[in-house]
Formats: C-alpha cells, structure tokens, sequence
C-alpha cells in the first residue's frame, strides 16, 4: 500500500519526496489547483510580476541543512527585507530601531543615550502578563500606541491586553541603524518563484502529485496518512473549530512604482487595512526591467468556515480545544499531523522545512523497525 500525503505545501513536499527517495509509492493530493500552498506564487498575467498570492512571503533562516535542502530545488538571489511604517501620517523606520527612535522623537541621539531615554520612557512592570504590558515596559506608551496598538488591533481582532505576552518578545528593539527586518544569515528569495521549488521538490520517482483533490473524497486504503491540513478538519470538527484569522487583499495595478518598498505597514487604526505589499519589490533583481506594478492592501479578519485559514489565534478556549483534538489524534491510528495547520502552530517557512525534513527521518526509522507512526513529530 502506499502512502498519502495531505497538502502539497512545504511540509507535504519534503515528507512525500523523502518517502519516495527511501523507495516507498506516494501520493502527495491537494485541493488547490496548485502546488506550495501558501506559499505559492505566480507570474501576474497583466504586468509580468512576480506575485506571492497568499501574501509576502520572505525566506531566512539559520539552519545548514534546510539552506542547503532550498537550494538543491531551484536558483535563490539575496534578498533584505526592510518594512517602512506609516504612523500619524508620517513615514518611520521599522523594526524599531535609531532611525525610528530619533524620527519619532524629534532628537539625534547615540546608542547609549536612546537606550537611557527609552528605559525611562518604558514602564515598570514585574513579569507583563500580556502583549500590551510587554510592549509598555520594554517601549513605553508613546511607541507602542503609534506603532503596535491599532495594528495589533486590526490583525488580531482583539485587544492587546488579550493577546500572550510572548507575542512582542519575538519582535527586535534595536539601538542602531539597522533595520534589515530579519537577523538570519541565510535571507533570499527564489528567482522563479516558491511554486517552481515545491514542483521540483515535487517531482520524483514514485511520487503521484493529485491537484484539485480533496483527501475527504478519496476511497483508497493507505498504508499510513500524513496529514498537513487542519486538525480540526480532519476530525470533522467534532470538539468545535479552533480560531484563525483569515485574509482579503484587494489587488491594484498601475505603473512604475507606486510605494518605493516591499511593504508599508499602516498602524493607525482609522486605515482599516494593516499593509500594503508592491510585489515587484519583493524581486528586485528584475524590478526595474517591468514597466506595470501590482499591489495588496491585506485587511485582516476572523476566519469563517468557508475561508482560507492563515494565522492561528490560539486564545485560552482554543488552546483548551485543541487539546481534545491532540488527546483523539493520538488515539487513532494510521494518521500523523504535520506542519502549520495539522499542528496549529504558525511556523515560518524554514521552520516548517526543518520539521518535515526531521519528521521525515524518524518516520524511515521506524518504518524500516516496523514501529508504528505517531500521531505527531513535532507537539502542537
Ligand atoms: C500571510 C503570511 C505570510 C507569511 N510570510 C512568511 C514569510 O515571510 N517567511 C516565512 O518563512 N514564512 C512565512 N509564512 C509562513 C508560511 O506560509 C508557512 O511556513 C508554510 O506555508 C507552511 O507550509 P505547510 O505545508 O505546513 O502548510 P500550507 O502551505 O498551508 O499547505 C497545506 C496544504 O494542504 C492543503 N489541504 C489542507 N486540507 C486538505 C484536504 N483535506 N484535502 C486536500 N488538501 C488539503 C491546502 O490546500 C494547502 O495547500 C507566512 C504565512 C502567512 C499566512
């Protein structure tokens, strides 16, 4: 019997190819008429631009083997990603850095000074239980209601004292110039698209790609099921849907270069959109040779049943949710859950690879022990 692989974006990639490399038969489906979920991209018919259709997506990273696995599938050309904010009608420096410390305050001073201004300026608050307290004590209020409370607002849907505290911990402070947006050593972009890479990695020996499938409407026996849609889906929802947030982007052409950058984020909450992305700047090796332009404004909202699920919220209920729905996967059998929707988590793009290459390794394990497969390789 052979294996099926649900979802054909990263994580059902590299599992599937791992597989049909050891020598088993796959079958890789997707409902999508295309391969590298959301991550895909395409060339816009109208201008000739690369488009990331499910929104901006930027490869970094700092581990060996998923750089070294990205490029065997396809050419990478550097790429910084930098991000400009747009706050009470003014143009700012993000992440936040010198540049976005001095501008907004109207000063010039050095490292040692702004980080002395700032530690005044920042609360003090024993252990901050939530994302608003985390941003007060480590920015203070002025930069965190210009910068973080409406956007934050408008991308989650719910107030800042709502959202875990871990949520800002990840997002830099910086006392210099810099403002690449990322730190990993490895940040590129794929020449010809995220879609040609996942095809490649795709196409292998004793690999069957299905598109345009759903995996409820197959009737073939498999000799195991790994699973990278939602898990609530897969259960049918039994216990209740668990809580994402969907997104709508309304797409508008012109010509030349409409914004200068990549990506504009909008943090006043009166703008109800959270950014706008100019796709073209996303390749600039080959911007300046295409005359059109295409941009997104990305509104952000709640996800209902018949939307495409993006970020997951994970509030205290759905945590609680899930947790039924790890406690009925681990007593089934015959399905693994695996990358961002089986294991509703978000995962960045490198991450996601390094999980499905581990997860791929200790399956050929235990396949090869005759040990059965667990329900997850990596916790939800
Ligand atoms: C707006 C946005 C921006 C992002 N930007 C970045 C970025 O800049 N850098 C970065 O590293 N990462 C970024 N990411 C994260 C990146 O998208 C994920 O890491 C990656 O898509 C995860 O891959 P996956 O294979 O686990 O899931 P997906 O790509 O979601 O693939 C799952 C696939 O399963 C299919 N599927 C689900 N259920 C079924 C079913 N029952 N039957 C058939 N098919 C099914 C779906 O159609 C889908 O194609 C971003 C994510 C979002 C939402």
């Amino acid at each position: 019997m052979r294996y099926c692989i649900v979802g054909a974006g990263f994580s059902g990639a590299v599992i599937g190819r791992a597989l049909a490399e050891a020598g088993h038969q796959v079958l890789v489906i997707d409902e999508r008429k295309t391969v590298a979920g959301n991550c895909h991209s395409a060339r816009d018919p109208e201008t000739g631009v690369m488009t990331h259709v499910f929104g901006p997506h930027i490869f970094h990273t700092d581990d060996e083997r998923v750089w070294a696995y990205v490029r065997r599938f396809g050419d990478w050309a550097p790429y910084r990603h930098r991000v400009k904010a747009i706050a009470g009608g003014r143009a700012y420096s993000l992440p936040v850095n010198l540049l976005t410390i001095n501008q907004f305050f109207g000063k010039i001073m050095g490292p040692d000074e702004a980080r002395a201004f700032i530690r005044d300026k920042a609360q003090v608050i024993d252990a901050p239980a939530n994302f608003e307290e985390q941003a007060l004590s480590m920015i203070g209020p002025e930069l965190y209601r210009a910068f973080f409370r409406g956007y934050t607002r408008k991308q989650w849907g719910v107030e800042p004292t709502q959202l875990p505290a871990s949520i800002l911990k990840r997002l830099p402070l910086r006392f210099n110039y810099d403002d690449s947006y990322f730190a990993h050593p490895y940040q590129a972009m794929p020449r010809n698209g995220y879609t040609e890479i996942v095809a490649n990695i795709l196409d292998t020996p004793g690999l069957e790609l299905r598109l345009a499938a759903k995996f409820e409407d197959l009737d073939e026996k498999f000799a195991h099921v790994i699973y990278s849609g939602p898990i609530d889906r897969y259960f049918d929802h039994q216990f209740g849907r668990l809580g994402y947030r969907t997104l709508d982007f309304e797409t508008f052409r012109g010509k030349g270069d409409f914004q200068g950058a990549a990506v504009l984020n909008y943090c006043d909450e009166d703008i109800p959109f959270t950014r706008i992305t100019e796709h073209k700047h996303l390749a600039p090796w080959e911007a300046r040779d295409i005359d059109g332009t295409i941009c997104f404004r990305e509104f952000s909202r709640s996800c209902g049943p018949a939307d495409i699920p993006y970020y997951p919220i994970r509030r205290t209920d759905e945590e609680a949710m899930l947790g039924k729905y790890v406690a009925r996967a681990r007593a089934a059998h015959g399905v693994s859950f695996v990358g961002r929707l089986g294991s509703y988590r978000y995962l960045d793009m490198d991450v996601t690879i390094a999980e499905a290459l581990a997860a791929a390794d200790a399956m050929l394990d235990r396949i090869r022990d005759g040990a059965p497969l667990p329900a997850f390789f990596n916790d939800p």
